[in-house]
Order: C-alpha cells, then structure tokens, then sequence
C-alpha cells in the first residue's frame, strides 16, 4: 500500500540541532524504491534548502511537498521553553509563503533558544493553504495538560477537515501510551488520523551511524532509545502497529490513506528565470534605459572635466558601446538599482574600494556610476569591457552581472541597500557548513571513544594512514560523515536581493546575531538570484583610517597614479622590502619575491601581482629577474608590449585574438573555448586565426607558431582589471606609508592591535623611517596608538594594554589638561572624577606611567597608602586631615625606582615585551626572560642595551648544577661570554642528523644580578 511520507528530517535539520547524517537525495531514492511519489522538504523549524529539494524532486520525478516542523509555544514573546513540534505542510503555493512569512517572524520575533511559532502567527495561516497534524510524541498533546481546550479543539476548529491527528508505528512504549491519547481524542472529536514515520534516516540499520554522528559530538538522546526513525515499507509499518496494539488494521489503513490527501495538493513551482531586482517595476525597458542614459549623461558631464578635450571623443564612443551592452542584455535594473545603493552607503560614512575586485573596474560605466574608480581608458595596462559583460554571454549563460564591492565596512551599503530596495528585501546569505575529511574522522573516533592523543595525529594527515592496518578501516568507515552540515552562518560577504519579501519567497533565520536569507551563494547564482557581494577587506579600512589620519580626502585613481608616478619615496618601499602590511606585497612570500623585481610603475606593479601566480611559474624566474624575453616574433611582440612580452593576462590573448579580426565581444568566450580544446569547437577557431593572422602579416608560419603559444598559455592568464585593482590597492597604502609614515604605521598599529606577528614586521620597519613607539605617559598616550608630530614618534594605545581600556583612557586624558601641583594632588582627583580601579592605577604607575611626579617605587608606596587612608566617601572634613597625613608619608619616602628586574618582567606580562633599556650598558649584558626545558634547555635573553629579544640554547652543563638543579632563573641579569654556532638536529629515518641550519647556542656565561624576588611591590 503507497503512501506520502511527508515527516522526515535530514541533515538541513542539524543547524537547529546535529540530529541526522541523511540527505535529500536518499529520500528520493527510498521514494522510488518503494514506489512511492513525493518528497517533502519538512526539517526541524525550517524547510531545508528548498531548491535542492525542488531539483531532487525534478530528478526522481517525485512531487515536491513543502513542509515544517515548527517549533510551538502559546506565547513566542514568553520565555517558554516547552517547544513542543507541530507539523505543518502547504497545500499550494500560498500556503508555502504564508508558511515561510511565519517562519521569519519565529526567527525574528520568537526566537529563545528555537525559532518558535505561536497562537497568534499559526492562526494567520488560510486554514485551507495548509495541512496541519499533531506531531510526534513531543506534540503540544504532550506537554501541556490543557492540550484539549488550548489546543485540540481550537486547531480543530479553525483548520477543519485540514487537522489531522499523527500516528507514528514506534513500538517503544512512551509512544504506546501517547497513542492511546491519541485515540481517545479521534473518539471524542472524529479528527481523522494520519500516518508519519519522523524518519531520521532510511534504514533500521543506519540508527548506528546517525547515533555515532550524534555521540561523536557528545550528544546522546538516551529517551529515543528504542524508537525506529526509519523510512519503511507499508508492511513494516502494519506490523509495527500490529504490535503496538492501539489502533485496528481499519484505522492504521485510513491513517496510510490518508497521506494520499498530499497527492492532491497543489504543484509548487519555482524557476530559474533571472531575478532581477528593479526600483521602477511600472517602467518599460526603453523608459528605464532612458534613466540610465540621464544618469549617465549627467556623470559624464563631471568626469569629463578631469579628461582632455581631444580625448572625449574616444571616452564617448566607450559609452556608448559599454551602453548598448547594457541595451541588448536588458540589465538595466542592475545598473539603476546600484547606483543609488552605492550613492547612499557613500552618504552614510561607507568606504568603498576606489579600484575593484575582479572584471568590474574594466567598465567605464561602473567608473562613471560610481561602483569603482578605475578609467580603464586611463590604465597602463588594456581592460577590456567585455570581460566585465557582453552580450553573448550574458544571453547565452543567462547570467546577472557581478560586481564585487570591497568595502571597509559593509554596514553602510546594507543600510542602503534595504533603504532603496525595502527592508524585507536584503539579508545576508546563508553558508551552510559541512564536515570535512579530517573532521569526520575525529567525529568518527570519538564516537568509538579512540582517545584523543591516539588519532589526532592520524586526523592531522589522513594520507599516510590510508593503508595502516590500525586505521584504515576506521578512515574508510568515518567517510558516511563527510559532507554532512554540521554548522550554519552568515555568508561572510553575499547578500540577496530582492524585490519581493524574503520573509514569504525565501525564509529568514537567526544566525548568531544576524538575519539571514534561506538561500547560499551557489544556489543564488544557479537560481538566479541578484547577490551583491558586500566585502570587508582590511586594505581599505587601512587607507580609509591613514587618509582620515592625514586629514586629505582618499584620492581617486587618477590622482593617485600621478602622485607615485617616478616617486622614489614610493618605489623605494618595495625595493626595500619595507611591505608589512601592504597589499599582496606584504606577504611572507610576496616581500622577497617584490625585493626581487623592484617596481617601479604601476603599471609593472600589476604585472608582478600577475606573475607570481602558481600558474605562472615556468616563466617566473624571468619575469622577476628582468631577463629580456621575446617569442620573437615582431608582430606578437607588438600585442605584448605592456606586459613586457609576457603573456601575464587574459587580456593579452584577447588582444591577440582582436589582432587576428575576431569582435572583442566574442573573445572572452573564444578564450574558454580554446582552454576548453573541445573538438568541432576549436577547429574553425583555429582556422579563422590563422587567416586572421596571415592577412595581417602575410607569415603563417608564425600564425601557426603564435597559436600554439595561446593554446599553451591560455590557462596562465590572469584578469588584468584584477591585477591592476590588486596593485593599486597595493599603491595606496605605499604612498601612504611612505609620505605619511607616522599616521600610516598609527593606523596599522592600531588595525592589528593584538595580531604579534604583523605587530612585530610594523616594529621592524619602523627604524627605518627613524620612529619609535614610545611608552604610555600621562598627558600624551591616548586610547588608541596616536602620532606625535612633533618628536616623530607613536604613543602607545593605552587601550591595548591588559585590564585597560578606552574609557579609562579618556578619563586621563581629561584629567591631564588640568595642573598638578603634586602626585597626591593628582589621585585625589583621579579618585574624585574617573572610573580607574586600584588595579588599573597600579599597573599604570609601574609603567612608568605617571614618570613626571617621581620614580614607580615612591609612586607606587604612595598609592599603597592613599588607597588604604582616602575614599570618596568620607567626609570632607575626614578627607582634609587623612590627605595631610598622607602628605607627610609621601614626604618621607625616598624617591626610588621599582628594580630593573621586576620592570622589564612585568612589562613582558602585561604589554607582551620589553620597553625599558640601557643604550649604555655593554652588549653583553641580558636578562633571563623565559625558560623553556621541554626539551634541550632553551633561553629568551633580554638584551639590556637594546630592549630586544634573543633565543638559543644552553647546554645542559651550563644550565643545570651537578645536582640536576637549574642555575638560571627567571629575572637573572647574565652576561654572555660565549654563543656558537651548531647545525640543528634533524630527524631523519627515525636518526638524529645534522641539518644545514644553523642555531646558537650558549657555552660560556657568568651571573650578573640573581633575581630576587623579595621586591617591594605587591601583585
Ligand atoms: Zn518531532
Ligand atoms: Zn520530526
């Protein structure tokens, strides 16, 4: 007997809960192998992902059934965890819209610790869209007793003939009892029944494995013990009820049936037709075009003041053909849509990249609309605008444009966005996260209860271990956990959007803090669905912070290119090396490599951010080193002129392909074509190449010969607009850096506040412009890293430090301007007017914060006892005479310094290193800052006279006494009398060999002050 199984969850439902490892497509299967025809997309408070459902259905030719699992609660606004499950399904297609519209609202508005529905939003619903049951065992009938009047008899009332009480066949004997329930209310009330089998997978047998999902991540649902959450047979399911004895065969039969009522539900369609967006839905084609044309006009008319006269002819012919593009493939909702979303996110403080991210820049249009601010008729390098858009492939892929918006932070432009477009109609997508090889390995091995020191080295590299016998079963079984979602997010930077709501087409859930569209990026574009790729990249916030710093608007590229052109400040900087920081050049292996080709135009600059690609690696080695290179061939040579007789770009196969008479518009796609080699395609390519190039030059042997160069090199080529946005972001930061250092390494200090390792390459480069960053003073360090112009040196940020922070800072600030006649007088008010703790003080004066009203000890003492004497809340009287009391102790103290030792130890626990030093005590002289004796006893020594940190190793002669007692402590002052150096070990064959790095090590050292640690100052 067929019936619809329409309650079932896969692994769409682990971001509510990790609950189960199937997946749509094994729904279908079972549909088919049991013959029957539907699949439905319910999950656990949410629909899944409903295309791949939709796709899955059209493939196994079943009917697609929309339905949730919702989470319900009488009151979503209460904070009532009860949740009980409440199954509803859609009979049409507004059914599914107001279905998903009060899902949004769950996640919106009900959400606490679930997304959950209530009284309220379940009774907007059209009692005849839907189809609703009483659920599993975790029904509302369950858990309440007040289940009749609060809930049987009103659903019943208001979804009529559409309520139907569930049966399930589990045999355990929670769900027994539960049905006897269910029975007498089918007595009392004549509610129809109908069957569910809440499969949580396919077969009996995969319980194990949906169990070792589940345990592997140390959850266990001890009360589902016994329970079968299969997808069985109508026979099985006979025999289960059989046993159960609760219902008669008639019952469970009309149950069975009753699932039939699905086949009469209304077809749900969705499309792939392209979704554009569009501001002016009541405009034709041609009257929208003419808005673009205006708009167009009008920018025009601006930019056109920045380009000389003789060239406006060229720049309006571009127009024109980028506008017909635009024409022919009818996208002008695109452009109309995004001019005023990146106008407004401009108004409203955005920083939007002046250059780009991928093909976009290379589209004048997208220059005049403000999208970018690459002239591609300006750049030193040719950008094509097909490769942005053209017609036959936008009509051919029936694809939607794609510009990528590098932002310093994307909040503005999505203010904008749902400003322009409506606030139902931008979210972030979705990312679904899946388990990868490694992970499912782990998961599979703590559900074995393997211990952790035992495989997690395997885990690190699954490939050695394929074939050992202790393993290789174990990584051949944990494979059924590879790709299952297990996690949920916000997409880092795409957004849908939409011009219907997407709380009713889509869905929205609670990610986190964020809301988000029920769709993924992949399925965005397979769907098509407009994404604007909001992404935040830290480049821009860089060159956003150092021109704000400086106090200069950010340049256009224009100005910028003149700016650096033949500067040597600039250049000089990647010469040098001197990249931290700066885009792409910045990198471990982009600095040696940019040392290593020196360039010294942008338009070089963009070829280096193409040739260091893997892809290009056959050729790097002359790229780098400047060595001529030719294909010697004149007229190739000619195409190749700006990439110095390389091909670095897609852009130059093109080239050549426009060379040989091929429309430009098509030579993108010919480029695919030919990487593709597919035959009966390539041939005619070929031939008409040839021609092409014979016509051109009357030589078909270097026709011949330049063709086989392309097919070679079609896979290195690399986008030029890309490239060329790459270097310029590049550019900016080294202008900024090499003109404005001081402002330039304040902002990056402050970017990467907590990030040691590029911390450490900024400190390095800063003697090279002759700064220092100067420890925290009273009066001058501010929350944040800040410039001093006048000695040219960086403040440190008190904010960065330990246990302070940006209030506090301010509060300093404040207090500083006034006049102090003494330290004492200073306390008083900073206990009288901030909201610094005895903590906080304490670690400031041992910084030598406060280093103008005497030395730490004194200063130190004296906060000991004006805390234990002042308060706020004594009387004023009180504070008089404690304060003269005060006084006279400070008078007695003698103006001295916490010990070197104690200083430099407790500036390397709070501030991370070292600041005190003493330019004047010999080289050899260093303090023991850290041990490490895991292994051969290894040192950090603090050099005294630099402030700089060294590590070697001692032998262990020199390190232990002859009674296996350490002779150096932390805090020891030593001086070095001997380092060498020695090969390092390496193991090689299980054998310890020497190895060509080199590594100190010290033989010979004499005490120099032992570290006490009786000092004075109390932790
Ligand atoms: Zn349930
Ligand atoms: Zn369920």
């Amino acid at each position: 007997m067929r019936y619809n199984n329409y309650h079932k969850h896969t692994h769409y439902s682990n971001i509510i809960t990790p609950d189960c490892i199937v997946k749509p497509v094994d729904y279908a299967k079972r549909a088919i192998e049991l013959g029957h025809t539907s699949i439905c997309t319910t999950e656990h408070g949410y629909a899944g992902n409903i295309f791949e459902y939709y796709d899955v259905a059209k493939e196994y030719n079943l009917k697609f059934v929309f339905g949730i699992e919702y989470y319900y609660v009488d009151d979503r606004f209460a904070k009532d965890k009860s949740n009980s499950h409440l199954m509803i399904l859609a009979r049409n297609q507004h059914g599914m819209k107001q279905m998903q519209k009060i899902m949004s609202e769950a996640n919106k508005t009900g959400y606490y610790y679930k997304p959950r529905i209530d009284k309220e939003l379940l009774f907007q619903l059209n009692p005849n869209d839907v189809l609703v049951t009483s659920t599993c065992v975790i029904s509302y009938i369950n858990k309440h007793d007040s289940y009749e009047d609060n809930f049987v008899k009103p659903l019943h009332d208001y979804f009529g003939d559409n309520f139907y009480l569930e049966l399930h066949d589990n045999t355990h004997p929670m769900q027994v009892e539960y049905n006897k329930k269910i029975l007498e209310l089918h007595n009392k009330y004549s509610i129809p029944f109908i069957h569910a089998t809440d499969s949580h997978y396919i077969y009996p047998e995969q319980d194990k494995d949906r169990t070792e999902f589940l345990n592997g991540k140390n959850i266990y649902y001890p009360e589902e013990e016994g329970f079968i959450l299969d997808y069985p047979s109508s026979e099985d399911i006979f025999k289960r009820y059989e046993q159960q004895g609760v219902f008669t065969r008639e019952q469970v039969e009309s149950a069975l049936k009753n699932t039939l009522i699905i086949d009469e539900f209304e077809d749900i369609k969705l499309n792939k037709e392209i979704k554009m967006p569009s501001i002016y839905p009541d405009k034709t084609h041609e009257e929208k075009m003419g808005i673009l044309k205006e708009i167009i006009k009008d920018e025009w008319e601006k930019d056109k003041q920045a380009i000389a006269a003789e060239r406006h002819k060229e720049y309006l012919e571009a127009i024109k053909f980028e506008l017909n593009i635009i024409e022919e493939t009818k996208m002008e909702d695109y452009f109309l849509l995004n001019y005023p979303i990146i106008k407004k996110g401009k108004e409203y403080g955005g920083v939007l990249t002046r250059t780009g991210r991928g093909s976009a820049p290379s589209y004048y249009l997208n220059k005049l609309l403000g999208f970018t601010e690459v002239d591609r008729l300006d750049a030193p390098i040719t950008l094509y605008p097909t490769r942005f858009m053209s017609v036959s492939r936008i009509l051919e892929t029936k694809s939607l444009p794609d510009i990528d918006f590098n932002t310093a932070d994307p909040y503005p432009f999505i203010k904008a966005t749902k400003e322009v477009l409506g606030e139902d109609n931008c979210y972030w997508m979705t990312a679904y996260g899946t388990m990868q090889e490694s992970e499912a390995f782990r998961n599979y091995c703590r559900a074995k209860n393997i211990p952790m020191k035992e495989f997690n080295e395997v885990g690190k590299d699954l490939d050695v271990y394929r074939d050992h016998p202790n393993w290789k079963d174990i990584i051949e079984e944990s494979k059924k956990f590879i790709d299952v979602i297990d996690s949920v997010s916000p997409h880092p930077c795409a957004n849908l959007l939409l011009s219907q709501p997407i709380s009713e087409e889509i869905g929205i859930i609670k990610v986190g803090d964020e809301f988000c569209a029920l769709i993924d990026s992949t399925t965005s574009d397979y769907w098509k669905y407009l994404k604007n790729d909001y992404l935040t990249v830290t480049v821009w916030k860089i060159i956003a912070d150092g021109f704000k710093s400086i106090n200069k608007p950010i340049p256009d590229v224009r100005t910028l290119s003149r700016l650096v052109d033949g500067d040597k400040d600039v250049w000089n900087l990647y010469k040098n090396g001197l990249t931290a920081t700066l885009n792409q050049t910045g990198t471990d292996s982009g600095t040696p490599q940019v040392v290593q080709y020196k360039p010294k135009s942008i338009r070089e600059l963009s070829g280096w951010v193409s040739a260091i690609r893997p892809a290009f690696a056959s050729m790097k080695h002359y790229f780098l080193n400047r060595l001529p290179f030719s294909y010697g061939i004149p007229e190739f040579d000619t195409i190749l002129k700006e990439s110095d007789n390389f091909i670095l770009y897609q852009e130059n196969i093109m080239a050549a392909l426009v060379y040989t008479g091929f429309p430009e518009d098509e030579t993108y796609g010919l480029l695919k074509a030919i990487a593709k080699k597919k035959p009966g395609i390539i041939e005619p390519i070929h031939d008409r190449f040839i021609n092409g190039f014979v016509k051109k030059t009357g030589s078909e042997e270097n026709a011949l010969k330049v063709w086989k160069i392309l097919e070679d090199s079609v896979g290195y080529g690399f986008n030029s607009s890309h490239a060329y946005s790459v270097a310029l972001d590049s550019i900016y930061g080294a202008y900024l850096k090499a003109k404005y250092p001081l402002d330039y390494f304040s902002v990056v200090l402050n970017i990467y506040e907590g990030n040691t390792k590029i911390t450490a390459k900024i400190m390095q480069e800063l003697s090279y412009f002759n700064i220092k960053v100067l420890p925290i003073r009273f009066g001058k360090s501010k929350a944040q890293y800040s410039p001093d112009y006048n000695s040219n040196n960086i403040y440190k940020g008190l904010a960065s430090i330990k246990f302070l922070n940006a209030k506090v800072s301010d509060e300093l600030l404040e207090i500083s301007k006034k006049h102090f006649e003494s330290f004492l007088d200073l306390l008083v008010d900073i206990t009288e007017n901030s909201s610094i703790n005895s903590k906080q003080m304490k670690i400031l004066i041992r910084l030598d914060f406060f280093e103008q009203f005497g030395k730490s000890l004194k200063l130190y003492n004296s906060y000991l006892k004006f805390e234990e004497r002042y308060s706020k809340k004594h009387v004023e009287k009180t504070k008089e005479k404690r304060l003269i009391e005060i006084k006279e102790y400070i008078e007695e103290l003698p103006n001295e310094d916490i010990s070197v030792q104690d200083k430099i130890l407790f500036e390397k626990e709070v501030l991370g290193y070292g600041q005190t030093a003493f330019p004047k005590v010999p080289k050899a002289f260093a303090m023991v800052v850290d041990i490490d004796t895991k292994y051969a006893p290894r040192l950090t020594l603090y050099r005294m006279d630099r402030g700089v940190e060294i590590s070697l190793k001692v032998e262990r002669k020199h390190f232990f006494d002859i009674y296996g007692d350490q002779l150096l402590h932390k805090g020891d002052i030593i001086k070095v009398l001997k380092i060498v150096k020695k090969p390092k070990k390496m193991k090689v064959d299980n054998k310890w060999v020497d190895s060509d790095v080199m590594e100190d090590i010290l033989t010979a050292w004499e005490m120099s002050k032992k570290y006490e640690n009786n000092s004075c100052i109390i932790n």
